[in-house]
């Protein structure tokens, strides 16, 4: 080869490389993954007009979808955040509820109880909790496995919110616990609190609010009537604990700010992940609901909390090297009593008399017995071994118990472990959304799903339905590959995982069952 040849051939190859890496859009610098806890999808529509800050720039900067829903029926904060960043269904990860009868241990769970770690900062030898019952990846374990140098970190009020998003491979993830008043982690990730979060504890923040009420974001002054009092006993509302209150969130955003400059999230060689999950509008919409004018405040004072995030990240990580990403684990019902006063449907419902139903079908079949193992009525387990001592047959148990639960009033569905494991069961996006939330070594024996607007709950509302008021949530997607528009088409939640996934060119979590979002992406 003549050395003319040789120098061509070798510019080819460079060029050639050049032209790959071009064509290789570089990876951002951090992700920025936030949940807001129980915030409902029409809440960006119905205080559109007072939000002026971060969610005002996400909306106009970002790829808004504006029909994401969850695929499962148990729409509660732990199946959510698991979803997240996995893109699996409960049917895979585990990951079925917020807590649930672990046949193993003989004891109700929750789905981060962890008897091995212990709790790191808090209460000293309570008990810890971690993402071992997650039986799948996260982004954050993918970007890991690929040998990305990464650094991720959950942060939330909430263990299970702080915990599953982040995954198996996290640095860490920081909870707060009201005990001690402390962020606390477990041993699972650190034997000790780091420096800067000892340093934050130390600092006693919480005193801030001590006896503090809250008032209107626009209140001129103390004249304002508040929305509740951390004084309990007062003639104002009792808000319960600090999570209860725009504080909780305060602190979050705080804890936040605090991990990016202490860890120096988005300034390592790989993508670094931060799983923030504002917990307070959940603890506030259980006790007002979705109409009452604290919600909406405590909406207007996110979206002001999420601006100066975003300020703070572009700040330290530098415009353009973030990815951020927003929705919520689930959405919740109207106050049952706003909806009868408007003549719309719903009511609450006693699990007590639900369950009794069942037992005394069981029992006038089969004789007394203590038919059900402690578990909720709507997805009770059977006690088995009564079962077997009596020789039955455990389909025909289900059956009678099934049978009774659905005469009771305003019960919509009732489905048997037998059916469900053998996909018999009715063919809409109602019985799918079940199987996709039941996964048979974890699941209770019976799912039972009350009529639209129904809460078994005897104050305030809740959530956890496959109906729209809780499965429809935010999804917006802002950073530099993202092309900044509102997308109609319904998505799933479980198309995040998989999108990260082909924008951080890493492998898809183990679970995902969702797709890319291609048509929010620049080539
Ligand atoms: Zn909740």
């Amino acid at each position: 080869m003549t050395r003319t040849k040789r120098t061509f051939l070798c510019f080819f190859a460079v060029a050639t490389l050049f032209a790959w890496a071009a064509d290789t859009p570089k990876r951002p610098r951090l992700v920025l993954a936030i949940v807001i806890d129980q915030f409902r999808y029409d809440y960006l529509q119905r205080f559109r007009q007072d939000y002026n800050s971060g969610l005002k720039r996400m909306l106009e900067q970002g790829a808004v979808f504006t029909d994401a829903h969850y695929l499962h029926a148990a729409t509660v904060t732990a199946v959510g955040h698991s979803t997240f960043l996995s893109g699996a269904t409960p049917s895979v990860s585990g990951i079925i509820a917020n807590e649930w009868y672990d046949r193993e241990s003989n004891q109700s769970v929750t789905s981060v109880f962890d008897p091995k770690s212990k709790l790191v900062g808090g209460v000293p030898g309570a008990a810890g909790s971690s993402p071992r019952r997650l039986l799948v990846s996260t982004i954050g374990d993918e970007i890991k496995m690929h040998g990305l140098e990464s650094h991720s970190i959950g942060v939330s009020i909430k263990d299970r919110s702080a915990i599953l998003p982040v995954g198996h491979m996290a640095d860490a993830a920081y909870w707060y616990d009201p005990d001690s008043n402390h962020w606390v982690t477990s041993t699972y990730y650190y034997a000790e609190l780091p420096g800067w979060v000892r340093k934050l504890n130390d600092e006693n923040r919480y005193q801030r609010y001590l006896g503090a009420k809250w008032l209107p974001f626009d209140a001129k002054d103390d004249s304002a009537k508040p929305f509740c009092s951390m004084v309990a006993g007062s003639e104002v509302r009792f808000c319960g604990g600090l999570e209860a209150t725009p504080w909780g969130n305060e602190m979050i955003e705080e804890f936040a700010e605090r991990a990016i400059s202490s860890e120096e999230l988005g300034r390592h060689a790989g993508v670094d992940i931060l799983a923030v999950s504002f917990s307070s509008n959940d603890y506030v919409g259980h006790a007002v609901g979705p109409d009452d004018p604290a919600v909406r405040d405590i909406s207007i004072r996110t979206d002001r909390l999420l601006g100066k995030l975003l300020d703070y990240v572009d700040g330290q990580v530098g415009k353009g090297n973030t990815l951020v990403v927003l929705t919520a684990d689930h959405g919740v019902a109207p106050v049952p009593e706003v909806n009868e006063a408007r003549k719309m449907p719903g009511g609450r419902l006693s699990e007590v008399l639900l369950s009794r139903k069942m037992t005394d079908a069981l029992t006038k079949r089969f004789g007394p017995g203590k038919w059900f193992l402690p578990s909720p009525a709507t997805m009770p387990y059977l006690n088995l071994e009564l079962i077997k001592t009596r020789k039955l047959d455990p389909d025909e148990v289900e059956r009678v118990a099934a049978q009774a639960a659905s005469t009771e009033d305003h019960i919509a569905r009732v489905y048997t472990r037998h059916d469900l494991l053998a996909g018999q069961v009715q063919r809409d996006d109602i019985g799918r959304a079940v199987s996709l939330g039941f996964y048979g070594p974890r699941s209770g024996d019976l799912v039972i799903l009350q009529e639209p607007y129904y809460l078994f709950e005897a104050t305030g509302t809740s959530h956890g339905t496959p109906y729209d008021y809780d499965t429809h949530v935010p999804m917006i997607f802002m950073g530099s590959r993202i092309k900044a528009r509102s997308y109609p088409e319904r998505v799933a939640v479980n198309d995040i995982a998989p999108t990260l996934a082909a924008i951080l060119q890493i492998q898809e979590p183990a679970g995902s069952v969702g797709r890319v979002l291609s048509e929010m992406l620049e080539p």
